[in-house]
Protein backbone atom coordinates (compact mmCIF):
# COMPACT_ATOMS: atom_id res chain seq x y z
CA UNK A 1 0.00 0.00 0.00
CA UNK A 2 1.04 3.75 -0.47
CA UNK A 3 2.91 5.46 2.37
CA UNK A 4 3.04 8.46 2.00
CA UNK A 5 5.93 10.95 3.40
CA UNK A 6 6.97 13.53 5.49
CA UNK A 7 8.86 16.27 3.49
CA UNK A 8 11.57 17.72 5.84
CA UNK A 9 14.69 20.08 5.18
CA UNK A 10 14.22 19.50 1.38
CA UNK A 11 13.73 15.78 1.40
CA UNK A 12 10.64 13.34 1.36
CA UNK A 13 11.50 10.92 4.69
CA UNK A 14 9.72 7.95 6.09
CA UNK A 15 8.62 7.74 9.25
CA UNK A 16 8.22 4.45 11.54
CA UNK A 17 4.46 4.52 12.91
CA UNK A 18 1.59 5.10 10.01
CA UNK A 19 -2.05 6.43 10.54
CA UNK A 20 -4.58 4.13 8.08
CA UNK A 21 -5.73 6.33 5.42
CA UNK A 22 -9.77 6.00 4.30
CA UNK A 23 -11.75 6.73 1.21
CA UNK A 24 -14.50 8.22 2.39
CA UNK A 25 -16.65 7.70 -0.58
CA UNK A 26 -15.78 3.70 -0.12
CA UNK A 27 -15.16 3.67 3.75
CA UNK A 28 -11.38 1.30 2.47
CA UNK A 29 -8.38 2.10 3.47
CA UNK A 30 -6.03 3.37 0.64
CA UNK A 31 -2.67 4.51 1.58
CA UNK A 32 -0.84 5.29 4.79
CA UNK A 33 0.01 8.46 6.14
CA UNK A 34 2.67 8.91 8.91
CA UNK A 35 2.32 9.02 12.44
CA UNK A 36 4.35 11.95 13.45
CA UNK A 37 5.44 13.11 16.83
CA UNK A 38 7.97 15.07 18.40
CA UNK A 39 10.78 13.84 16.98
CA UNK A 40 9.74 14.62 13.29
CA UNK A 41 8.16 18.14 14.37
CA UNK A 42 11.89 19.21 16.17
CA UNK A 43 13.73 17.88 13.27
CA UNK A 44 11.36 20.34 10.66
CA UNK A 45 11.52 23.12 12.71
CA UNK A 46 15.62 22.01 12.98
CA UNK A 47 15.10 22.59 9.20
CA UNK A 48 13.23 25.49 8.98
CA UNK A 49 15.45 27.24 11.68
CA UNK A 50 18.12 26.54 9.50
CA UNK A 51 17.02 28.09 6.73
CA UNK A 52 15.62 31.13 8.15
CA UNK A 53 18.20 33.63 7.70
CA UNK A 54 18.54 32.67 3.77
CA UNK A 55 14.82 32.38 2.85
CA UNK A 56 13.79 35.76 5.10
CA UNK A 57 16.82 37.65 3.09
CA UNK A 58 16.03 36.32 -0.49
CA UNK A 59 14.93 39.22 -2.37
CA UNK A 60 11.32 39.40 -2.64
CA UNK A 61 10.62 38.97 -6.26
CA UNK A 62 12.74 35.72 -6.20
CA UNK A 63 10.84 34.16 -3.26
CA UNK A 64 7.29 34.89 -5.45
CA UNK A 65 9.24 32.94 -8.25
CA UNK A 66 9.37 29.89 -6.43
CA UNK A 67 5.91 30.61 -5.65
CA UNK A 68 4.74 30.62 -9.15
CA UNK A 69 6.64 27.79 -10.03
CA UNK A 70 4.93 25.74 -7.28
CA UNK A 71 1.85 27.28 -8.97
CA UNK A 72 2.62 25.57 -12.31
CA UNK A 73 3.27 22.48 -11.64
CA UNK A 74 -0.04 22.16 -9.54
CA UNK A 75 -1.18 23.30 -12.90
CA UNK A 76 0.25 21.09 -14.76
CA UNK A 77 -1.25 18.25 -12.45
CA UNK A 78 -4.30 19.95 -12.16
CA UNK A 79 -6.33 16.70 -13.04
CA UNK A 80 -4.11 14.53 -10.60
CA UNK A 81 -4.61 16.76 -7.56
CA UNK A 82 -8.73 17.13 -8.21
CA UNK A 83 -8.65 13.55 -8.26
CA UNK A 84 -6.92 12.78 -5.38
CA UNK A 85 -8.85 15.79 -3.26
CA UNK A 86 -11.80 14.08 -4.23
CA UNK A 87 -10.71 10.58 -3.37
CA UNK A 88 -9.41 11.93 0.31
CA UNK A 89 -12.14 13.71 1.33
CA UNK A 90 -15.49 12.57 -0.51
CA UNK A 91 -16.10 15.99 -2.06
CA UNK A 92 -17.21 15.57 -5.95
CA UNK A 93 -14.43 15.39 -8.53
CA UNK A 94 -16.40 18.41 -10.58
CA UNK A 95 -15.83 20.61 -6.61
CA UNK A 96 -12.45 19.83 -6.58
CA UNK A 97 -12.04 21.13 -10.34
CA UNK A 98 -14.19 24.13 -9.94
CA UNK A 99 -13.17 24.77 -6.34
CA UNK A 100 -10.38 23.48 -4.51
CA UNK A 101 -7.76 23.29 -6.92
CA UNK A 102 -7.97 26.90 -8.77
CA UNK A 103 -8.48 28.17 -5.45
CA UNK A 104 -5.00 26.69 -4.56
CA UNK A 105 -3.24 28.12 -7.63
CA UNK A 106 -4.69 31.22 -7.27
CA UNK A 107 -3.28 31.54 -3.72
CA UNK A 108 0.13 30.55 -4.32
CA UNK A 109 -0.47 32.85 -7.63
CA UNK A 110 -2.02 36.12 -5.00
CA UNK A 111 0.33 36.42 -2.65
CA UNK A 112 3.51 35.65 -5.18
CA UNK A 113 2.08 39.16 -6.78
CA UNK A 114 0.94 40.72 -3.11
CA UNK A 115 4.61 40.36 -1.76
CA UNK A 116 5.54 43.07 -5.08
CA UNK A 117 3.62 45.49 -3.71
CA UNK A 118 3.92 46.02 0.32
CA UNK A 119 3.66 49.64 1.12
CA UNK A 120 5.90 51.17 4.43
CA UNK A 121 4.40 53.80 6.42
CA UNK A 122 6.71 57.21 7.64
CA UNK A 123 5.58 59.92 10.08
CA UNK A 124 7.50 63.03 9.97
CA UNK A 125 7.86 64.67 13.92
CA UNK A 126 8.00 68.34 14.08
CA UNK A 127 8.72 68.87 17.15
CA UNK A 128 11.42 67.70 18.24
CA UNK A 129 11.99 67.27 14.43
CA UNK A 130 12.68 63.11 13.13
CA UNK A 131 11.17 60.81 10.88
CA UNK A 132 10.01 57.98 11.64
CA UNK A 133 9.88 54.82 9.42
CA UNK A 134 7.77 51.55 9.73
CA UNK A 135 9.75 48.43 9.11
CA UNK A 136 8.52 44.61 8.69
CA UNK A 137 10.50 41.71 8.82
CA UNK A 138 9.83 37.97 8.56
CA UNK A 139 8.69 37.04 11.76
CA UNK A 140 10.38 33.78 12.11
CA UNK A 141 9.57 29.91 11.36
CA UNK A 142 6.04 29.18 11.46
CA UNK A 143 3.88 27.14 12.03
CA UNK A 144 0.63 26.27 9.62
CA UNK A 145 -1.87 23.82 10.58
CA UNK A 146 -5.38 23.31 8.45
CA UNK A 147 -8.58 20.97 8.73
CA UNK A 148 -9.37 18.49 6.36
CA UNK A 149 -12.86 20.29 4.59
CA UNK A 150 -10.68 21.85 1.82
CA UNK A 151 -7.36 20.23 2.23
CA UNK A 152 -5.50 22.17 -0.16
CA UNK A 153 -7.19 25.47 -0.22
CA UNK A 154 -6.74 26.21 3.46
CA UNK A 155 -3.00 24.73 3.49
CA UNK A 156 -1.81 26.76 0.41
CA UNK A 157 -3.74 29.82 1.89
CA UNK A 158 -1.89 29.68 4.97
CA UNK A 159 1.35 28.55 3.59
CA UNK A 160 1.57 30.76 0.37
CA UNK A 161 1.78 34.43 2.85
CA UNK A 162 4.13 32.70 5.01
CA UNK A 163 7.01 31.64 2.49
CA UNK A 164 6.31 35.22 0.91
CA UNK A 165 6.66 37.11 3.84
CA UNK A 166 9.79 35.64 4.11
CA UNK A 167 9.13 33.08 6.93
CA UNK A 168 10.07 29.41 6.60
CA UNK A 169 7.64 27.47 7.57
CA UNK A 170 6.37 24.06 9.24
CA UNK A 171 2.59 22.82 8.03
CA UNK A 172 0.75 20.26 9.29
CA UNK A 173 -2.36 19.34 7.19
CA UNK A 174 -4.99 16.88 8.61
CA UNK A 175 -3.88 13.41 9.05
CA UNK A 176 -7.82 12.87 7.46
CA UNK A 177 -7.09 14.44 4.16
CA UNK A 178 -3.14 15.01 3.65
CA UNK A 179 -2.94 13.71 0.25
CA UNK A 180 -2.85 16.73 -1.75
CA UNK A 181 -0.34 18.25 0.40
CA UNK A 182 1.97 15.36 0.40
CA UNK A 183 1.69 15.65 -3.73
CA UNK A 184 2.45 19.79 -3.21
CA UNK A 185 5.54 18.35 -1.06
CA UNK A 186 7.04 16.09 -3.92
CA UNK A 187 6.78 18.96 -6.42
CA UNK A 188 9.04 21.34 -3.89
CA UNK A 189 11.14 17.98 -3.54
CA UNK A 190 11.37 17.78 -7.19
CA UNK A 191 12.38 21.76 -7.97
CA UNK A 192 14.69 21.67 -5.59
CA UNK A 193 13.12 24.51 -2.76
CA UNK A 194 16.27 25.35 -0.90
CA UNK A 195 16.02 22.75 2.07
CA UNK A 196 14.26 23.65 5.41
CA UNK A 197 11.99 26.66 4.17
CA UNK A 198 9.22 24.87 3.55
CA UNK A 199 8.68 21.43 5.73
CA UNK A 200 5.14 19.37 6.25
CA UNK A 201 4.68 16.90 8.89
CA UNK A 202 1.96 15.02 8.46
CA UNK A 203 0.13 13.32 11.90
CA UNK A 204 -2.59 13.78 14.35
CA UNK A 205 -3.52 16.79 16.29
CA UNK A 206 -2.47 15.37 19.72
CA UNK A 207 1.51 13.62 18.27
CA UNK A 208 2.20 16.41 15.84
CA UNK A 209 0.02 19.48 15.78
CA UNK A 210 0.57 19.84 19.86
CA UNK A 211 4.71 19.65 20.20
CA UNK A 212 4.86 21.94 16.79
CA UNK A 213 2.78 25.06 18.49
CA UNK A 214 4.89 24.50 21.68
CA UNK A 215 8.16 24.45 20.24
CA UNK A 216 9.72 27.83 21.38
CA UNK A 217 11.52 28.30 18.29
CA UNK A 218 8.51 28.44 16.33
CA UNK A 219 7.65 32.31 16.49
CA UNK A 220 3.68 32.30 14.61
CA UNK A 221 1.04 29.60 14.44
CA UNK A 222 -1.96 29.84 11.76
CA UNK A 223 -4.20 27.79 12.32
CA UNK A 224 -7.58 26.91 11.12
CA UNK A 225 -10.21 24.45 12.44
CA UNK A 226 -12.49 24.16 15.22
CA UNK A 227 -13.09 26.14 18.04
CA UNK A 228 -12.11 23.94 21.12
CA UNK A 229 -9.06 23.15 19.05
CA UNK A 230 -8.53 26.41 18.60
CA UNK A 231 -8.76 27.21 22.02
CA UNK A 232 -6.22 24.85 22.97
CA UNK A 233 -3.86 26.42 20.24
CA UNK A 234 -3.93 29.56 22.38
CA UNK A 235 -3.03 28.35 25.15
CA UNK A 236 -0.10 26.15 23.92
CA UNK A 237 0.73 29.19 21.62
CA UNK A 238 2.02 31.62 24.97
CA UNK A 239 3.07 34.69 23.57
CA UNK A 240 3.48 33.52 19.87
CA UNK A 241 1.71 35.99 17.26
CA UNK A 242 -1.45 33.32 16.23
CA UNK A 243 -3.94 33.77 14.12
CA UNK A 244 -7.43 31.49 14.37
CA UNK A 245 -9.95 30.49 11.89
CA UNK A 246 -12.29 28.80 14.01
CA UNK A 247 -16.26 27.27 13.32
CA UNK A 248 -19.28 29.30 12.29
CA UNK A 249 -23.11 29.15 12.59
CA UNK A 250 -23.87 31.25 9.44
CA UNK A 251 -26.72 32.97 9.43
CA UNK A 252 -28.12 33.50 5.81
CA UNK A 253 -31.02 36.40 6.39
CA UNK A 254 -34.00 36.20 3.32
CA UNK A 255 -36.01 39.07 3.09
CA UNK A 256 -39.69 39.15 1.14
CA UNK A 257 -38.25 41.64 -1.41
CA UNK A 258 -35.10 39.84 -2.36
CA UNK A 259 -34.64 38.22 -5.81
CA UNK A 260 -36.67 35.10 -4.89
CA UNK A 261 -34.76 32.67 -7.83
CA UNK A 262 -31.44 34.05 -6.51
CA UNK A 263 -31.77 34.01 -2.85
CA UNK A 264 -33.28 30.24 -2.78
CA UNK A 265 -30.76 28.37 -5.15
CA UNK A 266 -27.87 30.05 -3.10
CA UNK A 267 -29.16 29.74 0.15
CA UNK A 268 -29.09 25.93 -1.44
CA UNK A 269 -26.17 26.31 -2.60
CA UNK A 270 -24.34 27.79 0.92
CA UNK A 271 -25.91 25.06 2.64
CA UNK A 272 -25.09 22.25 1.07
CA UNK A 273 -21.96 22.96 -0.99
CA UNK A 274 -19.13 20.26 0.14
CA UNK A 275 -22.23 18.31 2.07
CA UNK A 276 -22.41 21.22 4.50
CA UNK A 277 -18.60 20.81 5.12
CA UNK A 278 -17.34 24.83 4.75
CA UNK A 279 -16.45 27.27 7.43
CA UNK A 280 -18.84 29.63 5.45
CA UNK A 281 -21.97 26.91 4.53
CA UNK A 282 -25.07 29.03 6.36
CA UNK A 283 -26.69 26.74 9.50
CA UNK A 284 -29.13 28.87 9.97
CA UNK A 285 -31.47 30.38 7.04
CA UNK A 286 -33.58 33.38 8.77
CA UNK A 287 -36.61 33.88 6.61
CA UNK A 288 -39.23 36.79 7.00
CA UNK A 289 -42.26 35.14 7.99
CA UNK A 290 -44.76 36.11 4.70
CA UNK A 291 -42.62 34.23 2.41
CA UNK A 292 -41.70 31.43 5.22
CA UNK A 293 -43.82 28.43 3.92
CA UNK A 294 -43.13 29.15 0.08
CA UNK A 295 -39.68 29.47 1.22
CA UNK A 296 -39.34 25.80 2.54
CA UNK A 297 -41.46 24.26 0.22
CA UNK A 298 -39.00 25.53 -2.65
CA UNK A 299 -35.93 24.67 -0.45
CA UNK A 300 -36.72 20.95 0.40
CA UNK A 301 -37.59 20.39 -2.91
CA UNK A 302 -34.29 21.84 -4.57
CA UNK A 303 -32.15 19.92 -1.59
CA UNK A 304 -33.81 16.67 -2.66
CA UNK A 305 -32.23 17.18 -5.75
CA UNK A 306 -28.95 16.87 -4.40
CA UNK A 307 -28.57 12.96 -4.19
CA UNK A 308 -25.75 11.63 -2.70
CA UNK A 309 -23.56 9.67 -5.42
CA UNK A 310 -20.07 8.37 -6.19
CA UNK A 311 -17.72 11.70 -5.91
CA UNK A 312 -15.73 10.11 -8.53
CA UNK A 313 -18.42 10.76 -11.30
CA UNK A 314 -18.67 13.56 -13.89
CA UNK A 315 -22.38 14.12 -12.27
CA UNK A 316 -22.61 13.99 -8.87
CA UNK A 317 -23.31 17.02 -6.91
CA UNK A 318 -23.18 15.78 -3.24
CA UNK A 319 -20.42 13.25 -2.09
CA UNK A 320 -19.68 11.27 1.21
CA UNK A 321 -19.12 13.16 4.53
CA UNK A 322 -15.08 13.08 5.42
CA UNK A 323 -15.43 9.88 8.03
CA UNK A 324 -17.64 7.68 10.26
CA UNK A 325 -16.91 9.42 13.47
CA UNK A 326 -18.02 12.95 11.82
CA UNK A 327 -21.42 10.83 10.06
CA UNK A 328 -22.26 9.86 13.57
CA UNK A 329 -21.63 13.52 15.08
CA UNK A 330 -23.97 14.22 12.04
CA UNK A 331 -26.49 11.90 13.30
CA UNK A 332 -25.93 12.73 16.50
CA UNK A 333 -26.98 16.39 15.76
CA UNK A 334 -30.10 15.39 13.91
CA UNK A 335 -31.33 12.90 16.89
CA UNK A 336 -31.00 15.73 18.95
CA UNK A 337 -33.23 17.85 16.95
CA UNK A 338 -35.46 15.44 16.67
CA UNK A 339 -35.59 15.21 20.60
CA UNK A 340 -35.58 18.75 20.98
CA UNK A 341 -39.10 19.23 19.13
CA UNK A 342 -37.81 20.01 15.43
CA UNK A 343 -39.85 18.59 12.25
CA UNK A 344 -37.35 16.95 10.07
CA UNK A 345 -38.80 18.59 6.35
CA UNK A 346 -36.29 15.85 4.38
CA UNK A 347 -32.84 13.71 5.15
CA UNK A 348 -32.49 12.60 8.68
CA UNK A 349 -30.77 9.43 8.12
CA UNK A 350 -27.58 8.09 6.64
CA UNK A 351 -27.68 6.49 3.24
CA UNK A 352 -26.03 4.04 0.68
CA UNK A 353 -25.00 4.58 -2.41
CA UNK A 354 -25.15 0.94 -4.20
CA UNK A 355 -21.72 -0.06 -5.67
CA UNK A 356 -18.53 1.01 -5.42
CA UNK A 357 -19.66 3.36 -2.30
CA UNK A 358 -22.07 0.72 -0.58
CA UNK A 359 -19.72 1.26 2.63
CA UNK A 360 -19.08 5.29 2.10
CA UNK A 361 -19.89 7.90 4.45
CA UNK A 362 -22.93 9.17 3.13
CA UNK A 363 -25.37 11.75 4.57
CA UNK A 364 -28.31 13.22 2.72
CA UNK A 365 -29.28 17.39 2.38
CA UNK A 366 -31.30 17.29 5.77
CA UNK A 367 -33.64 20.30 6.94
CA UNK A 368 -34.98 20.70 10.02
CA UNK A 369 -37.92 23.55 11.34
CA UNK A 370 -39.96 24.84 14.93
CA UNK A 371 -36.95 24.62 16.93
CA UNK A 372 -35.92 28.07 18.49
CA UNK A 373 -32.82 30.26 18.39
CA UNK A 374 -31.88 29.05 21.92
CA UNK A 375 -31.94 24.99 20.91
CA UNK A 376 -28.48 23.45 20.83
CA UNK A 377 -29.31 22.51 17.22
CA UNK A 378 -29.37 26.24 16.54
CA UNK A 379 -26.44 26.67 18.94
CA UNK A 380 -23.64 24.32 18.04
CA UNK A 381 -21.92 24.14 14.95
CA UNK A 382 -22.65 20.79 12.94
CA UNK A 383 -20.23 21.20 10.28
CA UNK A 384 -22.39 18.43 7.81
CA UNK A 385 -25.48 18.97 5.66
CA UNK A 386 -28.15 19.97 8.41
CA UNK A 387 -29.97 23.55 8.02
CA UNK A 388 -32.49 25.17 10.35
CA UNK A 389 -34.91 27.35 9.00
CA UNK A 390 -36.64 30.10 11.07
CA UNK A 391 -39.16 32.76 10.43
CA UNK A 392 -39.11 36.30 11.26
CA UNK A 393 -41.53 39.12 11.59
CA UNK A 394 -39.43 42.01 10.97
CA UNK A 395 -35.37 43.41 10.22
CA UNK A 396 -35.34 43.67 13.98
CA UNK A 397 -35.78 39.88 14.88
CA UNK A 398 -33.70 38.88 12.08
CA UNK A 399 -31.05 41.06 13.67
CA UNK A 400 -31.59 39.86 16.76
CA UNK A 401 -31.52 35.82 15.64
CA UNK A 402 -29.02 36.43 13.56
CA UNK A 403 -26.75 37.55 16.24
CA UNK A 404 -27.89 35.04 18.53
CA UNK A 405 -25.12 32.67 18.82
CA UNK A 406 -21.48 32.49 20.04
CA UNK A 407 -20.09 32.37 16.78
CA UNK A 408 -19.36 35.22 14.16
CA UNK A 409 -18.24 34.10 10.87
CA UNK A 410 -20.03 34.95 8.01
CA UNK A 411 -23.73 35.86 7.36
CA UNK A 412 -25.37 36.55 4.11
CA UNK A 413 -28.37 38.70 3.43
CA UNK A 414 -30.28 38.57 0.68
CA UNK A 415 -32.56 41.85 -0.14
CA UNK A 416 -33.62 44.48 -2.77
CA UNK A 417 -33.65 47.21 -0.16
CA UNK A 418 -30.32 48.80 -0.25
CA UNK A 419 -30.17 50.84 2.94
CA UNK A 420 -31.87 47.67 4.49
CA UNK A 421 -28.73 45.81 3.30
CA UNK A 422 -26.29 48.32 4.94
CA UNK A 423 -27.74 48.55 8.62
CA UNK A 424 -28.03 44.73 8.58
CA UNK A 425 -24.26 44.42 7.29
CA UNK A 426 -23.04 47.19 9.88
CA UNK A 427 -24.74 45.59 12.75
CA UNK A 428 -24.47 41.71 11.98
CA UNK A 429 -21.94 39.88 14.16
CA UNK A 430 -19.76 38.50 11.21
CA UNK A 431 -16.03 38.82 9.96
CA UNK A 432 -17.77 38.75 6.51
CA UNK A 433 -20.89 39.52 5.28
CA UNK A 434 -22.27 38.75 1.86
CA UNK A 435 -24.97 40.58 0.51
CA UNK A 436 -27.21 39.52 -2.39
CA UNK A 437 -24.51 36.76 -2.84
CA UNK A 438 -22.03 33.82 -1.04
CA UNK A 439 -18.58 32.72 -1.65
CA UNK A 440 -17.74 35.70 -3.73
CA UNK A 441 -14.44 35.53 -2.82
CA UNK A 442 -11.67 38.36 -3.51
CA UNK A 443 -8.17 37.36 -2.23
CA UNK A 444 -7.37 41.01 -1.34
CA UNK A 445 -10.29 41.35 1.09
CA UNK A 446 -9.47 40.44 5.44
CA UNK A 447 -10.89 37.66 5.81
CA UNK A 448 -11.89 36.23 9.33
CA UNK A 449 -14.31 35.90 12.02
CA UNK A 450 -15.67 37.20 15.17
CA UNK A 451 -16.65 35.99 18.58
CA UNK A 452 -15.83 32.73 19.23
CA UNK A 453 -15.10 32.16 15.04
CA UNK A 454 -11.63 33.56 15.85
CA UNK A 455 -9.05 35.92 16.61
CA UNK A 456 -7.24 38.18 14.00
CA UNK A 457 -7.51 37.92 9.68
CA UNK A 458 -6.48 36.66 6.90
CA UNK A 459 -6.05 37.66 3.31
CA UNK A 460 -4.41 40.23 1.09
CA UNK A 461 -2.19 42.50 3.04
CA UNK A 462 -3.76 41.09 6.61
CA UNK A 463 -1.94 37.74 6.17
CA UNK A 464 1.29 39.31 4.92
CA UNK A 465 1.11 41.24 7.83
CA UNK A 466 0.63 38.76 10.07
CA UNK A 467 3.78 36.78 8.58
CA UNK A 468 5.80 39.88 9.86
CA UNK A 469 7.21 41.56 13.02
CA UNK A 470 6.81 45.28 12.79
CA UNK A 471 9.34 47.92 13.81
CA UNK A 472 9.63 51.42 14.16
CA UNK A 473 12.95 53.33 13.81
CA UNK A 474 12.94 57.20 14.96
CA UNK A 475 15.71 59.00 13.43
CA UNK A 476 16.48 62.70 15.23
CA UNK A 477 16.98 65.53 12.78
CA UNK A 478 18.14 67.75 15.46
CA UNK A 479 21.41 67.31 17.41
P1 LIG B 1 -9.95 20.41 14.15
O1 LIG B 1 -9.93 21.59 15.05
O2 LIG B 1 -10.26 19.09 14.72
O3 LIG B 1 -8.53 20.24 13.43
C1 LIG B 1 -7.91 21.26 12.67
C2 LIG B 1 -6.43 20.95 12.56
O4 LIG B 1 -5.85 21.05 13.86
C3 LIG B 1 -6.13 19.53 12.09
O5 LIG B 1 -4.94 19.53 11.33
C4 LIG B 1 -5.95 18.81 13.39
O6 LIG B 1 -5.23 17.63 13.26
C5 LIG B 1 -5.20 19.85 14.20
N1 LIG B 1 -5.28 19.65 15.64
C6 LIG B 1 -6.23 19.00 16.34
N2 LIG B 1 -5.94 19.02 17.67
C7 LIG B 1 -4.77 19.70 17.78
C8 LIG B 1 -3.94 20.04 18.89
N3 LIG B 1 -4.25 19.69 20.13
N4 LIG B 1 -2.80 20.75 18.65
C9 LIG B 1 -2.48 21.11 17.39
N5 LIG B 1 -3.21 20.79 16.31
C10 LIG B 1 -4.36 20.11 16.49
O7 LIG B 1 -10.91 20.79 12.95
P2 LIG B 1 -11.39 19.86 11.77
O8 LIG B 1 -10.20 19.35 11.03
O9 LIG B 1 -12.40 18.89 12.28
O10 LIG B 1 -12.11 20.93 10.82
C11 LIG B 1 -13.40 21.36 10.99
C12 LIG B 1 -13.45 22.66 11.76
O11 LIG B 1 -12.67 23.64 11.09
C13 LIG B 1 -14.86 23.23 11.82
O12 LIG B 1 -15.10 23.70 13.13
C14 LIG B 1 -14.82 24.39 10.86
O13 LIG B 1 -15.74 25.42 11.13
C15 LIG B 1 -13.41 24.86 11.01
N6 LIG B 1 -13.00 25.63 9.84
C16 LIG B 1 -12.85 26.99 9.96
C17 LIG B 1 -12.52 27.76 8.85
C18 LIG B 1 -12.32 29.23 8.97
O14 LIG B 1 -11.74 29.80 8.05
N7 LIG B 1 -12.79 29.88 10.01
C19 LIG B 1 -12.33 27.13 7.53
C20 LIG B 1 -12.50 25.71 7.54
C21 LIG B 1 -12.83 24.99 8.65
P3 LIG B 1 -6.07 16.24 13.14
O15 LIG B 1 -6.89 16.32 11.93
O16 LIG B 1 -5.03 15.24 13.05
O17 LIG B 1 -6.87 16.14 14.41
Amino acid sequence: MERLTNYIGGRNVATENYLENVEPATGQVYCLVPDSGLKETRAAVDAAVRAFESWSTTPAQERARWLHRMADEIEKNFEAFAQAESRDTGKPVALARRMDIPRAIANLRFFAGAILHVESESYSTDSPRAVNYVSRRPIGPAACISPWNLPLYLFTWKVAPALAAGCTVVAKPSELAPYTAWMWGNICEAMDLPPGVFNIVHGTGANAGAPLVQDPRIRAVSFTGGTATGALIQQYARFKKTSLELGGKNPAVVFADCDYSAALNETVRSSFANQGQICLCTSRILVEKKIFDRFCDDFVALAQELVPGDPALETTRFGALISLPHRQKVERAVERARQEGGTILTGGDGVVVPGRCEKGYFFPPTVVVGLGPETQTNQEEIFGPVVALLPFEDEAEALRLANAVEYGLAATVWTRDLGRAHRIAQRVEAGVVWVNCWLLRDLRTPFGGMKNSGVGREGGFEALKFFTETQNVCIALEA
